[in-house]
């Protein structure tokens, strides 16, 4: 955050000044399992406890030692980094290694899905939308043409009077010309409209408070209006539904619903017939809504999502960028609810905590093989992040998946202590949510607290910050807030959390707490 001596500020001036005020505008000087250093002012290192750790990025935490040691043996044997256009069978290693997961853990899953490597989780979401997009483009074409031999269907029987045309409540037709003459006229118009509705994008789906990303299309999928709202223009738009209500979706679906007209020679008269139209995309899930204050998706809803992909017949994307890698006991977090996906994302744990990596999986019977080279990036699929995928994967598969049972094992403690806060603070605290390793503690609101500070902090959103600010000053742990209110902190740590560190949690979660009930807000000004 500093910068020379009357030096200009060409980076981060805003977001600094701003971190500043709230109390979290630290620069970090080294890193290591679950905790971060910074040098204070007598030249100290001082430790802090990293509850954020790179927003769940880090199931083995920072820098773990069998992790950093591969990457310098890989950098030592100095393998091929960037090599694009070559063969590079790590892509394929990485890919089995998540086939054999996701036929074990997903059911009725057959694990045969093909990967597509990407840079970030926006753009491994990004290259599902556009797949979404071949895949509904190639069903238009299909319904198109069965569309345009219907119409020469009918301007041959037409043709052979065998077929005269019938008033439809489509499109009006004159009254002057012959049978030809209103056929063609009926076919025109319908064309045009067809060509209207076959010019437009999709609308996808996803969930209420859903987070997918934020590039041009990823951020139409991520509900939070101040990201997403300016760019609409950029890219198709997104239906958002309510999780809490799964029976609700089918209707929600069925508003949506549009269709092409077609003609049919039935009976000597051609008549007018509508044709679905495939105008949804693809719906886009995330198992634990982690910006969503870290909800896990109820079975129902799983079950009700399955069935909308079905219905529609566009593909449902499990978004684990998040949640998956192992972070809530299982690898794949919608294993946990029985969600089964046609495509699937990864990104954040995958780079294992030093390198930028993430991947799309598409299913078989879905997948539109020309897409291998339709999408391309420079740095994806590079030698030295796969090489880090695949050491990160051994690592979580080694001993019959010990740290599945560990990341289960140390979130059900730290969510236990986290329960007995909220349950003492009832008057302060809502509700704890998630599963594993993807926790948040949910404050109740204080746009209606006694102090002022509270009020004003709590209206303008910044609360959740200065309570994390307040969190690092005073017991030197890193947590940050999330959920839409920004009413929740958030705990994603690596699997090395230990019992002390959940213990100093604890501490300093209840002088949070009593700081709320005594509404003693200047105790929250940095
Ligand atoms: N999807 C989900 C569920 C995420 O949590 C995130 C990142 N928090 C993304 C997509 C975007 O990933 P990235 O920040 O790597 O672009």
């Amino acid at each position: 955050m500093s910068s020379p001596a009357g030096g200009s500020v060409f980076a981060d001036r805003v977001l600094n000044d701003w971190l500043n005020s709230v109390g979290l505008g630290i620069e970090y000087s080294r890193a290591e399992a679950n905790t971060l250093y910074f040098v204070d002012e007598d030249g100290e290192e001082v430790p802090v406890l990293d509850h954020v750790c790179g927003f769940g990025s880090l199931i083995f935490g920072h820098h773990h030692p069998d992790i950093t040691a591969h990457a310098k043996a890989a950098l030592d044997q100095q393998i091929p980094v960037y090599v694009p256009l070559s063969r590079q069978s790590h892509a394929n290693d990485i890919a089995a290694v998540l086939n054999a997961i996701l036929r074990r853990e997903i059911p009725g899953g057959d694990g045969d899905y093909a990967a597509i490597f990407a840079n970030s989780g926006a753009e491994a979401v990004e290259i599902c939308v556009k797949h979404a997009e071949l895949e509904r483009r190639a069903r238009i074409a299909k319904l198109t043409e069965e569309i345009g031999r219907n119409a020469q269907e009918a301007r041959e029987a037409v043709a052979a009077g065998r077929a005269t045309v019938a008033e439809n409540p489509y499109i009006q037709l004159g009254r002057e010309g012959g049978e030809t003459e209103r056929l063609e006229q009926l076919l025109a118009e319908a064309g045009r409209r067809n060509a209207d509705l076959i010019a437009k994008g999709p609308v996808h789906l996803a969930l209420e408070n859903a987070f997918h990303g934020k590039l041009v299309a990823s951020v139409q999928l991520t509900q939070n209006p101040h990201w997403r709202l300016p760019f609409t223009s950029l890219a198709s738009s997104t239906r958002f539904l309510r999780a809490d209500r799964p029976e609700a979706m089918k209707a929600a679906v069925e508003e949506l619903r549009t269709s092409l007209l077609d003609v049919l020679v039935d009976d000597g008269v051609v008549t007018v017939v509508e044709r679905d139209f495939p105008v949804i995309g693809a719906f886009f899930v995330e198992p634990v809504q982690g910006a969503n204050g870290m909800r896990p998706l109820t079975e129902a809803a799983a079950r009700e999502i399955r069935a909308v992909c079905d219905a529609v017949g566009c593909p449902l994307i499990v978004d684990e960028i998040h949640s998956g890698m192992g972070r809530t006991g299982a690898f794949f977090a919608g294993s946990h609810m029985g969600l089964r996906g046609d495509y699937y994302t990864l990104a954040k744990s995958i780079g294992g905590g030093i390198a930028k990596n993430a991947v799309a999986l598409f299913h078989r019977d879905r997948f539109r093989p020309e897409f291998e080279v339709m999408h391309s990036s420079t740095f994806a699929k590079d030698g030295f992040s796969a090489s880090i995928a695949l050491k990160v994967l051994e690592m979580l598969e080694a001993d019959d998946g010990r740290a599945y049972r560990v990341a289960a094992e140390r979130g059900d403690r730290l969510k236990e202590v986290l329960t007995t806060v909220a349950s003492d603070f009832p008057d302060v605290v809502d509700a704890v949510h998630g599963i594993g390793l993807m926790l948040a503690l949910e404050f109740k609101d204080q746009t209606r607290a006694a102090s002022e500070p509270l009020r004003e902090k709590a209206a303008s959103g910044m609360l959740g910050y200065c309570v994390a600010g307040l969190v690092l000053r005073e017991h030197r742990i890193r947590v940050l807030p999330v959920g839409p209110a920004g009413n929740s902190v958030r705990f994603e740590p690596s699997i090395y959390l230990t019992d002390a560190d959940i213990a100093r949690t604890e501490n300093a979660l209840r002088d949070v707490c009593t700081i709320l009930r005594a509404q003693d807000g200047d105790r929250l000004t940095p």
